[in-house]
């Protein structure tokens, strides 16, 4: 089976997916972070984020070993993430990666932007996670500061609306909901409410019911 989450930015997307593969059994691929491994070597290099021959050639040659590196996690990366993720032939790279993933036994959770709606359109279940921006944001400044970040949660709240905006309205790929996505409103729920309210969805579809 496959599981599609999408979202935006910081709706804790990322949380939920790994915690729903571990309770399925599933690999977990988190699609944000190839973005934003890519935009990462674009800012170390001093590259210009638009260049899209450049980025496609590091988006190839990507390392999944570089994935873990914490310094992926910034905000100022995920900024950049978002300039790089727009330009096509960078997709185009890292599409084939995350649909042999998707594809492998025993099954997959992806998450990301686009995993629904173009990655893997037949997905069994998709779940689209949104939370309140300003609630995103607090809790994205909790994040930063935990890493020892300054952050200012007025900041991380632009920050948060220009990622948004950029991703909802770029040609390709963009971010939105697929039409046959469960919405899963995540703005008062805690980690294990969030988990449980996504088992639920998925057990749900399993069983062949609608949701209620
Ligand atoms: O989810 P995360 O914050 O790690 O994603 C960073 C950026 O990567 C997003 O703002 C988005 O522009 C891009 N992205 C994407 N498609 C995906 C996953 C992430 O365009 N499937």
């Amino acid at each position: 089976m496959i599981i599609a989450i999408d979202g935006p930015a910081a709706s804790g997307k990322g949380t939920l997916a790994k915690r729903l593969a571990a309770y399925y059994g599933y690999r977990h691929l988190d699609t944000g972070v190839m973005y934003r491994a890519v935009a990462h070597v674009m800012l170390t290099a001093g590259l210009d984020l638009n260049d899209e021959v450049k980025a496609a050639e590091i988006a190839i040659r990507l390392d999944t070993r570089t994935f873990a590196d914490p310094a992926l996690k910034s905000q100022a990366v995920g900024s950049a993430a978002s300039v790089v993720s727009a330009l096509p032939k960078v997709r185009e790279a890292l599409v084939r990666f995350q649909r042999e993933f998707a594809a492998s036994p025993p099954g997959a959770v992806l998450d990301g932007r686009d995993i629904g709606t173009v990655i893997c359109p037949d997905a069994e279940v998709k779940i689209y996670v949104v939370a309140d921006p300003r609630i995103r944001a607090h809790r994205r400044t909790l994040e930063a500061r935990g890493r020892g970040e300054a952050a200012d949660e007025d900041a991380v709240l632009a920050d948060i609306l220009a990622r948004d905006e950029r991703d909802q309205k770029r040609s390709i790929a963009p971010l939105k909901q697929a039409p046959d996505a469960y919405l899963l409103d995540n703005s008062h729920l805690d980690i294990e409410g969030g988990v449980r309210a996504a088992i639920d969805i998925v057990e749900a579809v399993r069983a062949g019911r609608q949701r209620v």
